[in-house]
């Protein structure tokens, strides 16, 4: 394998309609973490705390959750194991996360396997970042009511985050 044909992430965010939300009246601010252009989850949930402490330092992580915050509700306990390199970042990931779907919990976890990806860290940081800042942006536009996910996860909390990287 060529030294440069690492594994492409990318962090995304869509404001969703009114009706979205389960706040009532609420439109929904929806993040979505793309590998090589494929949303890793995208009937569930991406806890951003999670994904950023990943962005530091090397563990498991669980950054793709339940709507309540929860990753055990929806079989993902295991998470994502990160490994950070001298300018990589290596995820191993149950395969089952990436082809998630309306299977029942115990047939996705008997398709389980591993996955591996290799990531460059600056392209995963900008990434990160640039998501993380743009929402700011348009939240600290938006008037209206918008739900942050996971269930609990506020506007202040995203300010942080932001900050942080
Ligand atoms: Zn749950």
């Amino acid at each position: 394998m060529e030294s440069n044909s690492f594994d492409h992430l990318e962090l995304k965010f869509a404001l969703l309609p009114k009706g979205t939300a389960s706040v009532p009246g609420a439109h929904l601010l929806k993040f979505s973490v793309l590998i090589n252009g494929i949303n890793i989850s995208p009937e569930n949930v991406i806890d951003l705390s999670e994904l950023i402490a990943s962005l530091k330092s090397s563990g498991s992580f669980n950054i793709v959750t339940c709507v309540c915050g929860e990753a055990g509700c929806i079989g993902e306990s295991q998470g994502v194991s990160v490994n950070h390199g001298l300018s990589t970042i290596v995820w191993n990931m149950p395969d089952k996360i990436v082809y998630n779907s309306s299977l029942p919990t115990n047939a996705n976890l008997s398709l389980s396997k591993i996955k591996q990806f290799e990531f460059d860290s600056a392209q995963v940081i900008l990434s990160v970042k640039n998501a993380l800042f743009d929402a700011k942006i348009m939240l600290d536009k938006n008037e209206q009511a918008i739900q942050l996910e996971p269930f609990g996860f506020v506007r202040k909390q995203l300010h942080y985050l932001s900050d942080s990287i």
